[in-house]
């Protein structure tokens, strides 16, 4: 059956498939935190720090970084689960700041998100059904019509309903349950479907299902993701575009076959030296990352992986490089000053 038949205008394409589905714009989000001892100078975090990036239809936009680089912030940002301090989005061509009231419940049923807890993310006191027909008897879709939907997404992602439909989350297992996630998210028709580290807690025979279910939703429904991992295998696999963020920023974006097999940024090179190989004739020749991230509370200035840079120069201690794109490549785009000539980097090409 169509989802949603009574609101297929919430759903609509509007601009066409040239025009992105999703565009940030300068989003920033700092944290305050509590000052120390009499000091009364406001400290902050600074979580996302200025970061830009559109997303075309249909297209999977991963994102990568290490631990409080600011992914999973950027993703409740562009969610709606927390506001920016400043920088603005736009939706298939319309603002999101504008929307309010209607508009804004329309465009959060338009965007859906999968977390990695599939346990906490589900109410323990409903069953499978309950919880997928929840949300469209909430917007008013009429019980038969919601029983209905349930039963085709759960089969669509791969459950039985006569076998799975009656049961409790405690009584599903890991894949299982993200796959209740899964099919919940479906309910709402969404355009976009943001995974938030969605299948780092399964094992990889499980993870490996999930991810081809995810590609096969995708095609079916037209869906755009926005994929948030550590993994880097995971993430070159189902990614079209991948978003290297570090400390807040982004450091590197562009195509997945240019972020792995041509990457120009020294932490997207040591990232990827960093992840073990299968093959034993590609074993990690490199050095992997150095230390740990600066903290972000005070990021260091110039270019914030300085410190950890085997190729910082002079230049990388007092100026930020600004994001650009690699030469012939539009779609690449790096934040390091060995790639802008005017730099004065000792290593920019000539
Ligand atoms: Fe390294 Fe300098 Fe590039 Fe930063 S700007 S990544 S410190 S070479």
């Amino acid at each position: 059956m169509s989802i949603h038949p009574q609101d297929a205008a919430v759903h609509q394409d509007r601009g066409g498939p040239r025009q992105a589905l999703l565009e940030v714009r300068d989003l920033k989000k700092y944290f305050p935190v509590r000052a120390e001892g009499f000091s009364a100078q406001r400290r902050y975090v600074h979580a996302v720090d200025g970061v830009n990036f559109s997303v075309a239809k249909g297209q999977t936009l991963g994102i990568v970084g290490e631990s409080g680089c600011g992914k999973s912030t950027t993703a409740r940002l562009v969610a709606k689960l927390m506001e920016p301090d400043s920088g603005s989005m736009v939706f298939d061509g319309e603002g999101v700041e504008e929307f309010r009231g209607i508009a804004l419940k329309d465009f959060r049923r338009n965007l859906q998100m999968v977390f990695q807890d599939s346990f906490a993310s589900l109410n323990p006191r409903m069953t499978v059904a309950q919880t997928i027909a929840f949300g469209p008897k909430v917007h008013g879709m009429p019980d038969a019509d919601a029983n209905t939907l349930t039963r085709d997404l759960l089969s669509r992602v791969g459950m039985e309903p006569d076998q799975f439909g009656a049961r409790y989350p405690h009584e599903l297992s890991g894949g299982q349950r993200q796959r209740v996630n899964i099919a919940r998210a479906l309910a709402f028709d969404p355009r976009l479907l943001i995974l938030d580290e969605a299948v780092a807690a399964l094992d990889k025979s499980v993870q490996a299902q999930v991810l081809n279910l995810l590609q096969e939703l995708k095609a079916e429904r037209q869906l755009t993701y926005l994929f948030i991992s550590h993994d880097l295998h995971v993430v070159h696999y189902i990614s079209d575009q991948v978003m290297v963020m570090y400390l807040g920023q982004i450091v590197e974006i562009g195509p997945v076959d240019r972020i792995y097999g041509h990457s120009v940024h020294p932490y997207t090179q040591a990232l990827l030296s960093a992840v073990p190989s299968m093959d034993p004739a590609h074993r990690t020749t490199s050095a992997p990352i150095l230390g740990d991230p600066p903290n972000p509370i005070n990021p260091p200035a110039g270019c914030r992986f300085h410190d950890r840079c085997p190729r910082a120069a002079a230049v990388c201690l007092s100026s930020a490089p600004s994001l650009m794109a690699v030469a012939n490549q539009p779609e690449h785009q790096v934040a390091c000053h060995i790639n802008d000539p005017a730099s004065g980097h000792p290593e920019v090409s000539p």
